[in-house]
């Protein structure tokens, strides 16, 4: 096939790894972690220290996260789930509330409202190559149990801040982000996640800054980073590292809380990726352009979102296209699997499982319209032209074949 191999399976520091069979299975895999010297010798060092669980490291990541984002308070947590469970709870979101949130994204931002026992209610999206929230919808959304707003910046595209912030001004509410995919994402010289109220980070394997699992919520409201802190940790006013110091001999519980906190060895692999996200996320908008340049229009490709505006900077978390109307998905999957090319689709919307399917919604048809059609093709920063120019001449070569590009779904 192809005259490339796999990337990150050959760095020359270690021995065979136990996952190599597994993970070599793709020529081009969806996502990819680079490892190095650098980031070997910072989990090395950090295992050797022997203090593992949340110390220095989770509050110097702490430190230069928010340094990064312009942001006041940053609280590091276990994983974006954790971020926003907390960020939900903190806004005091519950039994009899609502809290809205566009329908295409991930099901954890509807689990962590669910979870506190307030109800999910789900918004569309702008349409089109557009697939963040539609402002409007958002607002016709709004009802009168409406708590807070969850934004998501899809891709690490940043939303129309602009028209949500003014919505959230109208009808007093708190806007949570959703910026798992948008860590170093601007909007108008803002760092998405400093946007809103609170903003939710991820740094699970696949995303632009990836420490294994990993979270961490940022704000500028110092009483409810307090709040989220103290539900971090089981609802108590000092950590085990603060009485390992001897800064506290005891502890207080406040209110019940989690065990949601990041530890040491999580905290070193962010030092080190959070030096590398800029210059990751520019890669990935170079690919992004490439991807662009060699399908947007062709055979009925959409590659989403519009090319350029001068207000923000993506993150350029995934490359998404929107397949033509009327080809097999799963036949453009299977035909790109069968070349070793891994895809996936960003995301099933939360309305169609079974379990929110159950509740009561509105419709969202430019949600439903753009959900059979998309495809999250491989992209990393280290991913090659070579691989990207031979998943572009896979994609076109399936839909060449008449019975993928008229199968009518
Ligand atoms: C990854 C992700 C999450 C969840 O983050 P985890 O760290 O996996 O818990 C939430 N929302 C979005 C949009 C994500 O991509």
């Amino acid at each position: 096939m192809a005259g490339f191999v796999k990337v990150s399976s050959d760095h020359p520091t270690t021995g065979p790894k136990a996952s190599d069979a597994e993970v070599s299975r793709w020529l081009v895999p969806l996502a990819d972690v680079r490892v190095d010297d650098e980031l070997l010798a910072a989990v090395r060092d950090t295992v050797a220290s022997g203090w593992w669980s949340a110390g220095p490291r989770v509050a110097e990541f702490e430190r230069q996260f928010s340094d990064y984002c312009e942001a006041d308070q940053a609280v590091a947590v276990s994983s974006g789930t954790a971020a926003l469970h907390l960020a939900v709870l903190a806004l005091d979101c519950g039994p009899g509330d609502e809290v809205v949130l566009p329908s295409l994204n991930f099901v954890a931002a509807a689990n962590a409202v669910a979870v506190t026992g307030a109800r999910p209610a789900f918004c569309d999206v702008g349409g089109g190559p557009n697939l963040n929230l539609s402002p409007v919808d958002l607002e016709a959304t709004i009802g009168p149990a409406t708590k807070a707003l969850i934004v998501l910046h899809y891709g690490g595209n940043p939303c129309d801040m602009e028209a949500i912030l003014e919505v959230a001004e109208r009808h007093g509410l708190p806007i949570i982000e959703d910026a798992a995919h948008a860590p170093g994402a601007v909007w108008r010289g803002r760092k998405c996640g400093t946007i809103g109220r609170v903003g939710c980070f991820s740094f699970f394997s696949n995303k632009n800054l990836p420490t294994g699992e990993g979270g961490l919520v940022v704000t500028n409201d110092p009483e409810l980073a307090d709040r989220i802190r103290l539900l971090r940790s089981h609802g108590m006013t000092s950590l085990t590292w603060d009485r390992h110091r001897g800064h506290a001999h005891a502890y207080d519980v406040l209110e019940p809380g989690f065990n949601y906190r990041l530890d040491e060895i999580r905290a070193a692999i962010g030092l080190v990726e959070l030096t590398r996200l800029e210059a990751e996320n520019a890669a990935r908008r170079r690919l992004a352009g490439r991807y662009r340049e060699r399908l947007d229009g062709v055979k009925g490709i959409v590659f989403a979102f519009p090319a350029r505006d001068d207000h923000v900077v993506s993150s350029q978390h995934l490359a998404v296209v929107l397949l033509p109307e009327g080809a097999s998905r799963s036949d453009v999957q299977a035909a790109l699997a069968k070349e070793g090319i891994q895809t996936s689709v960003h995301y099933p919307p939360i309305h169609t499982f079974t379990h929110y399917a159950a509740l009561a919604q509105r419709p969202l048809p430019r949600t439903d319209e753009v959900a059979s059609r998309l495809l999250t093709l491989p992209l990393f920063g280290h991913m090659t032209d070579e691989q990207l120019d031979y998943v572009t001449d896979r994609i076109i070569a399936a839909l060449e074949d008449p019975v993928i590009a008229a199968a009518e779904g």
